[in-house]
C-alpha cells in the first residue's frame, strides 16, 4: 500500500511538472547523483536478490533515459572535482559499479559502450586472480534454486542443522554456518570451492553449467585491463571485500587491491567504495593514510559540496527499484521526499564476502 502510494505521488508529481522543475533547479544543479550498481543478470540473480540485481533490459532502459531527458553523465572523478569546484553542468549523474563482477562485463559493459557513458567500476581483486564463483554467493544462489525444501544434509557437508530451505532466513543460516566453518578450518579458496562443488551436488544443481556461465565470478585481470582501457576508471573494493577493524588488516586490504588494480590497469586506483556499505569512524583516517581522494557509501543522497569526500552518498537502483522512483532520484525529488536519519543502508546480501578538496584534480 505505502509502495502504491509512493508512486502515485510520484506519478502526480512527474504529471504536474514538478520533476522537471526540480530538474532545472539552482539546487539540482549544485548537486550531484551518483547511481549505485550492484549486478547485472547473466540469468536468473535479479529474482535471487531482485534489491541487488537488475535485469539488462532495464539498465538499458535507464541509460535510455538518461540520455532522453539530457543528464549529464560524468566520469566520477570528473564529477567530484566539479561539484567542489560548484562548475558541476545541469543534471550531473555518475555511474558506479560494485565488485567488478563477471556480469559486469557480460551485461553492463556492452550497454555502457553502445550508449557511450563512462562508469567506475569499484573492483575487489581476489578472486580476479582466482577464477572460481564468490563462496558464499554461490552457495546462497544454489539454496536459493532449492527453495522451498526442507533437507537432511549428507556427510560430504559440513553442517550440523536440518537445511530449511523454504525462507531467505533458513537459507542465510546454512551460508552462515558453511561460512563459519570456513572461517574455523581457515579453508584455502580451493578448499571452499570443494565444499561449494559438493553442495551443488547434494542439492541436484548443474555445477559445471554455472561455472561455463560464470555466474557470481569476478571479472579476469584480462577482463578487467580492458574495461579500464576502454576508458571506465577502475578504482578500489578491498582485496577481499572485507573492511577489518584492525588498522593494519584494513590498510593492507586497501593497499593489496590498489597494487593488484595498478598492476592489471597501469591507472592510479585512489576512489574507494565500502564494501557493503558498511564505514566506521577511524576508516577516515586510514583511507587518508592511504592516499584515498574519495569514498562512497550506500546512504541515499545527492552529494553537495558540503558532502565529506571520504562519505559520498549514493542511490542504490536495482530491480525492485521501478522506473519513476529512478527518475525522481534523476531529478532531485527523490532526495527532497526521503526521510531523514533513515538513510544508512546496508544492503541485503550474504553477511561476509570476505574478502576537490582532497586533491581530486591530480587524480583522474
Ligand atoms: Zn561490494
Amino acid at each position: 500500500m505505502v509502495r502504491y502510494l509512493r508512486r502515485a505521488t510520484l506519478s502526480g508529481l512527474e504529471s504536474a511538472g514538478a520533476f522537471e522543475r526540480a530538474r532545472m533547479s539552482r539546487w539540482r544543479r549544485e548537486r550531484l547523483l551518483i547511481l549505485c550498481y550492484h549486478g547485472v543478470s547473466i540469468a536468473d540473480e535479479h529474482e535471487w536478490r531482485p534489491r541487488l540485481y537488475m535485469r539488462p533490459e532495464s539498465l538499458a532502459q535507464r541509460f535510455e533515459l538518461l540520455r532522453n531527458r539530457g543528464y549529464s553523465v560524468l566520469p566520477l572523478p570528473i564529477a567530484l572535482e566539479r561539484l567542489y569546484e560548484n562548475d558541476l553542468p545541469p543534471g550531473s549523474v555518475a555511474l558506479t559499479f560494485d565488485d567488478g563482477a563477471y556480469d559486469f562485463y557480460q551485461s553492463a559493459y556492452p550497454l555502457l559502450r553502445q550508449y557511450q557513458l563512462p562508469a567506475t567500476v569499484y573492483q575487489t581483486t581476489y578472486y580476479a586472480d582466482y577464477q572460481k564463483p564468490v563462496f558464499n554467493l554461490i552457495s546462497s544462489y544454489m539454496l536459493w534454486k532449492r527453495r522451498g525444501s526442507v533437507l537432511e544434509p549428507d556427510g560430504k557437508l559440513p553442517l550440523r542443522q536440518r537445511m530449511d530451505l523454504r525462507t531467505e532466513e533458513g537459507r542465510q543460516s546454512v551460508v552462515s554456518e558453511l561460512m563459519a566453518f570456513a572461517a574455523k578450518e581457515n579453508l584455502s579458496g580451493r578448499e571452499k570451492h570443494e565444499i561449494a562443488g559438493h553442495l551443488a551436488e547434494f542439492l541436484e544443481i548443474e555445477w559445471e553449467s554455472l561455472l561455463d556461465k560464470r555466474i557470481l565470478h569476478i571479472m579476469s585481470p584480462q577482463e578487467i585491463a580492458e574495461v579500464s582501457a576502454s576508458g571506465m576508471s577502475v578504482q578500489l573494493h578491498t582485496h577481499r571485500h572485507r573492511t577489518p577493524l584492525d588498522e593494519e588488516r584494513f590498510r593492507k586490504e586497501v593497499s593489496d587491491n590498489r597494487k593488484r588494480i595498478e598492476e592489471i590497469t597501469g591507472s592510479a586506483a585512489v576512489h574507494f567504495c565500502y564494501p557493503l556499505g558498511n564505514y566506521e569512524r577511524q576508516f577516515l583516517t586510514w583511507l587518508r593514510l592511504e592516499g584515498v581522494r574519495s569514498a562512497v557509501t550506500c546512504d541515499a543522497a545527492l552529494a553537495s559540496s558540503d558532502s565529506h569526500p571520504l562519505l559520498l552518498p549514493r542511490w542504490v537502483d536495482a530491480s525492485a527499484r521501478s522506473l519513476i522512483e529512478f527518475e525522481a532520484w534523476l531529478s532531485g525529488i527523490g532526495h527532497l521526499l526521503s526521510r531523514r536519519g533513515k538513510r544508512r543502508y546496508i544492503p541485503q546480501t550474504a553477511l561476509d564476502y570476505q574478502g576537490g578538496r582532497l586533491g581530486l584534480r591530480s587524480a583522474r
